[in-house]
């Protein structure tokens, strides 16, 4: 009797939340983007590629976006709202509960990599913000590397990857894929999952069309990915002064606790990279996104995101070149070396149907986990091979003998070595698995001019993993790499 009571007080004081649908513009201009933006629209995609550009207006305005173009379509309802069946969860996108749920019972499974969820400070709210840790048997310096997702509460695709991603290291560490056991050998691999707690919880019953905080002081909320500390406020240009905007960038840089604590997190861990998930769309980005410029690593960037997006085709670039700047972000921050050394930051827009697309279809979650699972393995490689961490040969001295670096990195049907040799001998190439066992191994012909690549089919029965490329000649002189089999 009692449940029954409060459930009916619940039902009487929440408030009446007008629904909200998403709507895809077509045939319009990248001028008429940025117009859209500075009239306060909620846009909440810009697919140049593609040549459409999504927008959430309330169900009752939908025909107005005859004005902004007369080619668009309203896109399904499931893909702006939380369906009323789901009232109480996310569907098939993991709750806050079940977030909880799931982590504890992953540090309970996996009690010698999984720590169990650590409190890093409190929402507006109060509600608690916590973060994992997740690492090997390994001891020694293990440079931490940054998840995180739901700064944006809407956005739950993002958190279903971090937690596809931290169930795909822990199961695999022991005896599974051995690129697993390399990451946390190797690192610290941290996980804050769900940044904007009060948003998400908010989101549960409210049709789910929350982003920012619940911070109604001013207006609805503030937007946490635009309350970061670096060019907080640089110009209007996809950071907005007005508090009822979407992207409402708060009173100052940093009024926000969530904003606070994750900065202090960060501060206190100094991992050396992070991604930083969200969605929609397709994309990877990466710094600067507050003004038309380049970073300085701006090619070490897009070498990785290349890597990075070979399986999953995802566009990258920085936010301006793809989708239009932004101030006050996250990745902004991080990388800008202000308060902590340069944190190699990245956002990802996993490719969700909108924001709430895939609640009742598990297929849908399934496959944005498996396109987001290789880039994330192969971001931690790029970020342990930036600080030093890789199965290269020796440097400094010029080697009598050679193994050039391997291409392509990583491989999925066949791999290229290249040898440089100061004589002319066979060379013996010897492939191991992390285990130290032989997995293939082959001679070269005698080396004309002292050079010559070879090209070994990966068969198809040599599981995902980490190897190790040998080479050794007759005088004894010896190299080494490492390379990637992705499947
Ligand atoms: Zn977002």
């Amino acid at each position: 009797m009692k449940n029954v009571s409060l459930a009916l007080t619940i039902l009487v004081i929440a408030p009446v939340v007008s629904a909200h649908r998403l709507v895809r513009l077509y045939d319009v201009s990248q001028g008429s983007v940025m117009n859209m933006i500075e009239k306060g629209y909620d846009v909440t995609n810009v697919d140049i590629r593609n040549g459409f550009v999504d927008i959430m207006l309330p169900e009752e305005d939908v025909d107005q976006a005859v004005l902004l173009s007369h080619n668009y379509e309203v896109l399904p309802r499931e893909w702006g709202e939380l369906l009323t069946e789901n009232a109480k969860g996310a569907g098939y996108y993991y709750d806050p509960e079940e977030n909880w749920a799931f982590w504890c019972l992953l540090a309970e499974g996996y009690s010698d990599l999984v720590d169990t969820p650590v409190t890093i400070g409190q929402s507006y709210e109060g509600r608690d913000i916590y973060m994992i840790e997740i690492t090997g048997q390994t001891s020694g310096y293990k440079p931490p590397i940054y998840f995180s997702s739901l700064i944006h509460a809407r956005e739950p695709g993002g958190n279903s990857v971090l937690i596809d991603f931290a169930m795909w290291l822990s199961s695999n560490y022991d005896g599974g894929d051995t690129r697993a056991a390399y990451i946390l050998d190797h690192s610290t691999v941290y996980f804050v999952p769900v940044a904007n707690p009060d948003g998400y919880i908010y989101n549960m019953p409210n049709g789910g069309n929350q982003r920012k905080n619940m911070n109604f002081t001013l207006g609805d909320g503030v937007d946490l990915n635009r309350n970061w500390g670096y060019k907080w406020g640089y110009d209007n240009s996809g950071s907005s002064p007005y508090p009822n905007d979407q992207t409402y960038r708060g009173t100052s840089a940093f009024s926000e606790p969530e904003t606070q604590v994750q900065r202090d997190f960060i501060i206190d861990l100094e991992p050396i990279a992070a991604m930083n998930y969200h969605t929609y769309g397709g994309y990877l980005l990466y710094p600067w996104g507050y003004e038309d410029i380049l970073s300085p690593d701006s090619i070490l960037f897009a070498s990785w995101a290349d890597a990075m997006t070979v399986e999953n085709n995802y566009t990258y670039g920085t936010a301006w070149q793809i989708l239009y700047n932004v101030n006050g972000e996250q990745n902004d921050w991080c990388y800008s070396g202000e308060s902590v050394p340069r944190i190699y930051s990245m956002t990802p827009e996993v490719d969700d149907n909108g924001f709430w697309g895939s609640q009742n279809d598990t297929t849908e979650i399934v496959r944005i986990c498996n396109e987001c699972r290789p880039m994330n393995i192969l971001f931690c490689f790029a970020a342990l091979d930036y600080v030093g961490i890789s199965g290269d040969g020796e440097v400094g001295i010029e080697p009598l003998l050679l193994l050039n670096p391997i291409y392509p990195n990583p491989a999925v049907s066949s791999v290229s070595f290249s040898i440089t040799s100061s004589g002319s001998s066979n060379v013996d190439i010897t492939i191991y698995d992390t285990s130290g066992r032989i997995v293939h191994s082959f001679t070269t012909g005698e080396l004309a001019g002292g050079t010559g690549s070879l090209i070994w089919a990966v068969s198809s029965e040599i599981p995902a993993g980490v190897y190790t490329a040998r080479i050794s000649d007759a005088a004894g002189n010896c190299d080494s790499r490492r390379f990637t089999v992705m499947r």
